[in-house]
């Protein structure tokens, strides 16, 4: 058994080759760039208005005659001469021979000229050509998380598809002969599955869309035939159930039949002891623990990170922050403990219902304390490490 030190510097350290792919801009929202991407064009890429008023040449006067008139997206140049001007608008482009924009409110008009009441500088209310970016110059870097912003500056400058680090092909599979589906009819020693369901929707939050299901019963040659199939056709595998120490538990054995790589198993914590982290060909491979809470905790704490990696994010692992604890809390035992939290802006609350099997506690958490395995107790007010869920 190791530490949860440990297992987070062994997910830390494990080598995963990453595979890229060209996406359309707008499915981009939440990936990573795998290339770095070079402005094609000068942004903006004519000397554009920054507000709505006059374009002029200046001269000595405060007086100009306006000879025309420019709305954004035109593209005409007025020769001006000193003393000329021209109506303009915001995001209009600005006569080659104007040096100043000067804003309505401070103009008064009568037919064809305007009387500027404010002193005017040179330059003033004019975006220069390339001011945002240059043609040529890095508009964002490799490895850059593509944001709602970072689409919306991308798509200005015309670009149209990126190169991303592709999300991982996930399989789950599922063990357990008790297992069935919510909306079928229960029957006496069955109860409803639902890691498989939490995993699913934890993967759709991290933009994960290939995901493959599969269902075993507690049989050793269906579980090996399955688990091998989806080492085959994944770049990670999530089995839920059949890990711990059971006569019908045949995670583990299958996985050494399979030849697989075991980079960890069972880890000093609470819950998710039985955790299995392993690699097979390129493929790694997790085995959760069934106890739902474990199951879901194992992989915030240590799937969440491989799965950022393998999509080329930095850094990994969820946010942790130090928070006002607002209960005493003993700990028993010397494994560290997960424990479901609320956490508000001042302090965090530990929950009702820790036990591994109990999701209805975790359903309205945000969070998780972390208490390492040397501390036995933690009194109200000490500020205790709290991990914030996505
Ligand atoms: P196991 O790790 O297979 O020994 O399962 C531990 C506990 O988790 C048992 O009470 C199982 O019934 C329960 N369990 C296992 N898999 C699931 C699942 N997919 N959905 C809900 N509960 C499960
Ligand atoms: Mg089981």
């Amino acid at each position: 058994m190791i530490s949860v030190a440990t297992a987070l510097s062994i997910i830390s350290d494990v080598f995963y080759s990453r595979k890229t792919r060209i996406v359309l801009l707008k499915n981009a929202n939440g990936l990573v760039l795998a290339e770095e991407l070079i402005s094609i064009i000068n942004m903006p890429p004519f000397r554009q208005s920054a507000m709505d008023g006059y374009a002029l040449l200046l001269h000595e006067k405060n007086s100009y005659q306006i000879i025309g008139e420019v709305k954004a997206g035109d593209s005409k140049n007025y020769a001006l001469k000193p003393g000329q001007g021209v109506r303009i608008f915001t995001g209009a482009r600005v006569p080659d021979l104007a040096n100043t924009v000067v804003i309505q409110e401070k103009v008064c008009r009568t037919e064809n000229t305007i009387i500027v009441e404010d002193e005017i500088q040179e330059n003033q209310n004019i975006r220069a050509v390339g001011e945002q970016i240059k043609k040529g110059a890095t508009a964002l870097a490799v490895g850059t998380k593509l944001t709602p912003a970072g689409i919306g500056f991308l798509a200005g400058l015309g670009i149209k598809e990126v190169k991303v680090y592709t999300p991982p092909e996930v399989a789950i599979i599922t063990t357990g002969n008790e297992l069935i589906p919510p909306g079928e009819t229960l029957k006496e020693g069955k109860i409803y599955e639902s890691n498989s369901l939490q995993l699913c929707a934890v993967l759709q939050q991290l933009k994960i869309r290939n995901i493959n299901k599969y269902i075993v019963n507690d049989e050793y040659e269906s579980t090996k035939v399955t688990i091998k199939q989806a080492i085959e056709n994944h770049d990670l595998v999530l089995i839920s159930g059949g890990i711990s120490v059971g006569d019908y538990d045949f995670v583990k054995e299958a996985l050494a039949e399979l030849n697989t790589e075991e980079l960890f198993y069972k880890i000093r914590q609470k819950p998710g002891k039985p955790l299995f982290f392993g690699a097979n060909n390129d493929t790694l491979i997790f085995a959760l623990p069934g106890n739902p809470a474990s199951s879901l905790t194992c992989f915030y704490i240590y799937v969440l990170p491989i799965i950022q990696k393998m999509m080329g994010m930095y850094p990994i692992g969820l946010s942790r922050i130090l928070k006002a604890v607002t209960t005493d809390f003993i700990k028993k035992g010397d494994r560290a403990q997960f424990l479901k939290a609320i956490v508000s802006e001042e302090t965090v609350e530990i929950l009702d219902g820790q036990s591994s099997a109990m999701l209805y506690s975790y359903a309205v958490a945000n969070a998780l304390i972390y208490i390492p395995e040397n501390i036995d107790r933690i009194q109200k007010g000490d500020l205790v490490e709290t991990i914030l869920l996505p």
